[in-house]
């Protein structure tokens, strides 16, 4: 983030604070500049919230929009449990989440620039910073699958849920636009072991700037309900979309370790894969009575039948 943020600085903050809160007795070459410099705190955190949240929104809208368009099954839309009007609540919903859920990060982001996180600069000098480069990949996967893991399953308590992920699961049908709709401290969760990664773990800051817009792909691509891999391993959108509507199963970000050690895999079936049983009314609406039951008794409404 400190590179980010030197360069934001350069061309767009510089200009736009020297404007705003001008200096009247420092000037550089001539020209106005800010009585905020570039190291103070509050205009530190200022900068970076306005980085990730307008980052953010960009992110978001941009690949939901193409993954809705270009890759979502709009059959799914004729679903007993796709609600009125979803995608415009879907949208409302993320774009309100994504200043708070920023505002949450934001300690995280300020310690990274003060310099307080195990991120480091530059390009790998020998084979050895090379292949720690290349571990750090799978390390960081692993660690975050982890955390969201536990967080996620941790949220499905019947105490925690309906204060935290409930609205997540208002989407049972998901369309792209569900992937940041949260209640913002239940999103700030479940990101949080990217952030505790990089303040344990050494890691490249480049890298950890590629993996960290990677997982906000990566999210959309879990909801674009699109079926195309078939695989065990890895937590595909099948899984994902099996979570939304069965919901004790696939906690999992990226693979399916943790709910196979957790005892919460469910492996899609045909209902997903095959278009034609995915568009099956009957199909759907045993889904949707399945949704219910199941969240009913997660939610203590309703005694376990299973
Ligand atoms: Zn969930
Ligand atoms: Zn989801």
């Amino acid at each position: 983030m400190d590179t980010v943020l030197h360069y934001a600085d350069q061309f767009v903050f510089d200009k736009l604070y020297a404007h705003v809160w001008p200096s009247y007795t420092k000037q550089i070459a001539g020209a106005i500049v800010s009585s905020w410099p570039r190291d103070d705190f509050w205009r530190i955190n200022l900068s970076l919230f306005l980085i990730t949240c307008i980052f953010g929104w960009i992110l978001y809208l941009v690949t939901a929009t193409l993954s809705y368009y270009l890759v979502f099954d709009h059959d799914y839309m004729k679903h007993p449990k796709f609600l009125k009007n979803q995608v415009r609540l879907e949208i409302e919903c993320a774009v309100g989440a994504i200043p708070w859920m920023t505002m949450l990060t934001l300690p995280f982001f300020t310690g990274e620039v003060l310099g307080k996180s195990m991120l480091y600069g530059g390009m790998p000098k020998n084979v050895y910073e090379w292949l720690y480069l290349a571990a750090s990949v799978p390390s960081f996967l692993f660690f975050t699958d982890c955390g969201i893991y536990w967080f996620h399953r941790w949220m499905h308590h019947p105490l925690i849920y309906k204060h935290l992920h409930k609205l997540h699961h208002k989407w049972v049908i998901p369309t792209p636009f569900a992937s940041h709709a949260f209640n913002p401290f239940d999103g700030f969760l479940q990101s949080l072991p990217y952030h505790l990664y990089v303040f344990m773990i050494p890691m490249n800051k480049y890298l950890y700037l590629f993996m960290f817009t990677f997982v906000n792909f990566w999210t959309v691509m879990i909801h674009d309900g699109e079926f195309i891999s078939h695989s065990s391993v890895i937590n595909t959108s099948a899984h994902h979309f099996v979570h939304h509507v069965y919901f004790n199963y696939n906690y999992g970000q990226y693979f399916t370790f943790w709910d196979k050690l957790g005892n919460s895999h469910r492996q899609p079936t045909d209902e997903q894969y095959d278009k034609t049983l995915r568009d099956d009314q009957k199909v759907m609406a045993r889904q949707a009575h399945d949704a219910e039951e199941i969240e009913g008794e997660t939610l203590g409404l309703k005694s376990k039948t299973l």
